[in-house]
């Protein structure tokens, strides 16, 4: 039986042959394409830290589809980060790229490895938004995608204003988003 899967494309850090994180992002997603049937892609959100020392964030989000079961996508994912040079390491470091699976068509999935719906799905805008643009109507936890997204940019405005202290967020495509980790 073939799932759909909600996966989050994130980069921060440039890679040797694909360029800066956005490239890095678009390759991903030309990746996944090779790799599962693509379903949807959102355009990449960009969002750049300021100072001399600040970094690039990249985000977007896919749709996919596959016969693999979610601790089997996972395996696949990391495979991908492994290919475009991610190494484990700090949670927290630059990474060449991270891949999230947010939700699947299956619904609920806990395992010690992984959770579905993502943990941080509800607070992160910079994963809602890009996902809001190809599954505005997919529902978590009761609420529609769409819905999380709105709610977040309402409720958040200290959150944004604090991002806007530390960065200067430009979107390509779409609204911005508050960089940081997927
Ligand atoms: P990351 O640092 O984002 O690559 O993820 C670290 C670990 O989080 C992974 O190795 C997974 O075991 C775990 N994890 C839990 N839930 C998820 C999820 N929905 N998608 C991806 N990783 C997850």
């Amino acid at each position: 039986m073939s799932h759909l899967y909600a996966i989050a494309i994130g980069s921060n850090r440039r890679h040797g042959r694909h360029g800066r994180p956005p490239q890095v992002v678009a390759a991903a997603i030309a990746r996944l394409d090779e790799e599962f049937g693509l379903f949807d892609a959102s355009p990449v959100i960009l969002s750049k830290a300021v100072g001399p020392a600040g970094r690039e964030f990249a985000n977007a989000a896919a749709l996919i589809e596959s016969r693999l079961d979610p601790a089997e996508m996972l395996e696949q994912l990391k495979a991908i980060e492994r290919e475009f040079g991610r190494r484990p390491g700090k949670r927290w470091g630059p990474r060449v790229l991270d891949l999230d699976i947010l939700l699947w068509s299956g619904g609920e999935f806990d395992s010690r490895r992984l959770t579905i719906p993502h943990k941080q799905l509800e607070k992160r805008a910079f994963v809602l938004e890009p996902l809001a643009a190809v599954a505005p109507g997919w529902r978590s936890g009761g609420l529609s995608v769409r819905h999380l997204s709105e709610r977040l940019s309402r409720k958040r405005p200290a959150d944004r204003v604090k991002a806007s202290r530390t960065s200067s967020s430009r979107s390509a495509g779409r609204g911005a988003a508050r960089p940081a980790r997927t």
